[in-house]
């Protein structure tokens, strides 16, 4: 069965604004909430697609993936996001969805079997340069990430601002009868625990910064602007029940010194003297995956592109790879000895140097469209 459409999943029109889009996302997790649906799988699922939804289109840079490649954008790994979620990344998400009132006006995070709310840990930022070959063959890299973890030794406790729970449940008296209002508890800030005892050097929260040797595992065909995510090597929170935030990679592009990309296509001007255009040659034409042979027949136009199928870049959303363009250039020569220059004035009047565009194989305008095709 084809995956919903996210804006049909959300019940919005392509144009909604985010705040439109969060507006629908709150409704329908309201909907679909386990607690207000228990033992109903239909109901978890349409949660979980809705959640999904959001992830995606709350996220100015998923949404213009989605929006031009679908659901193929999010397909295949890579990690990002989309796919797969599970519920804590859910309930992780409501913070920023429903702030701090959420839990009152559901009666906790309790039901499904969940604990209390988790709390996770920031996120952290970081840049990886990436070469053409690592983007064409896929790359491990390893980078020092200062992340903040929790001290060896340090121990937490149940807060007794809230029980554990990160709430605080206030009723106040209204002409209506009493209202039960909940706000995030003010003692843990809605952790449900607080810090016991912590070793000198950690911080209030009982966290130090440590750096660590994380490998990042980069998928072929990845583009400039491309954020990828690990899972849990962001910052760690404070007490037994957090989560660590996510480590976010953001791709740039090495230029290449000869090498030109463009989508999965990679160009290359490859430059061949006068007599090698006449006499045809081979030249040996180093891609991103290895080298390759290739012929120039004699009688070769300045302006002829090569064409090696499959040899460019494998496109992320594996549609197959691209290709290696190869433009070929004449070089004319620029000084000439006196015999030389005898032979081409000889030649100025010699029928074989006439141009004769009809008699080549293609022309430049057929090429050009050859190659968008
Ligand atoms: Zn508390």
């Amino acid at each position: 069965m084809a995956k919903q459409d996210y804006y049909e999943v959300l019940g919005i029109s392509k144009s909604a604004s985010q705040a439109e889009i969060k507006k629908a996302y709150r409704k329908k997790a309201i909907k679909y909430h386990p607690d207000k649906n228990p033992g109903d799988k239909e109901a978890e699922e349409k949660f979980k697609l809705c959640a999904e939804a959001y992830e995606v289109l709350s996220d100015e840079n998923k949404k213009a993936r989605y929006d031009q490649f679908g659901h193929q954008a999010f397909e295949g790994g890579g990690g990002f996001g989309g796919g797969g979620m599970n519920m804590d990344d859910i309930f992780s998400q409501f913070g920023d969805i429903f702030g701090g009132a959420f839990g009152g006006g559901f009666g906790g995070f309790g039901g499904g079997g969940r604990g209390q709310a988790r709390v996770k840990g920031s996120n952290l930022r970081i840049r990886v340069k990436l070469t053409l070959e690592d983007i064409a063959n896929g790359v491990e890299k390893k980078v020092k990430v200062r992340r903040k973890v929790q001290a060896d030794g340090v121990t937490y406790k149940t807060c007794s601002g809230c029980n554990g729970s990160g709430q605080q449940v206030r009723m106040t008296r209204t002409i209506l009868g009493n209202m039960q209002t909940a706000t995030t508890c003010s003692v843990c800030k809605g952790a449900g625990e607080i810090i016991d005892k912590k070793p000198s050097g950690a911080d209030a929260q009982g966290l130090i910064v440590k750096e660590e040797t994380v490998s990042i595992n980069i998928p072929q065909g990845v583009t400039e602007g491309v954020q990828l995510k690990v899972g849990g090597k962001g910052n760690d929170a404070p007490g037994k029940n957090s989560i660590a935030g996510d480590l976010l990679v953001l791709i740039e592009e090495i230029q290449h010194e000869k090498l030109k990309r463009e989508g999965s296509n990679i160009h290359y001007d490859l430059y061949i003297n006068f007599s090698e255009a006449v006499l045809g040659t081979s030249k040996e034409i180093e891609t991103v995956t290895g080298k390759v042979k290739i012929k120039i027949d004699a009688g070769t136009q300045a302006g002829k592109i090569l064409r090696l199928k499959g040899k460019g870049l494998p496109s992320i959303e594996h549609y197959g790879n691209g290709d290696f363009l190869i433009h070929i250039n004449v070089w004319t020569p620029q000084e000439l000895s006196k015999e030389q220059k005898e032979f081409f004035e000889k030649m100025l009047e010699d029928d074989n140097f006439s141009p004769n565009p009809q008699k080549s194989d293609k022309s430049f305008f057929e090429k050009v469209k050859d190659m968008f095709s």
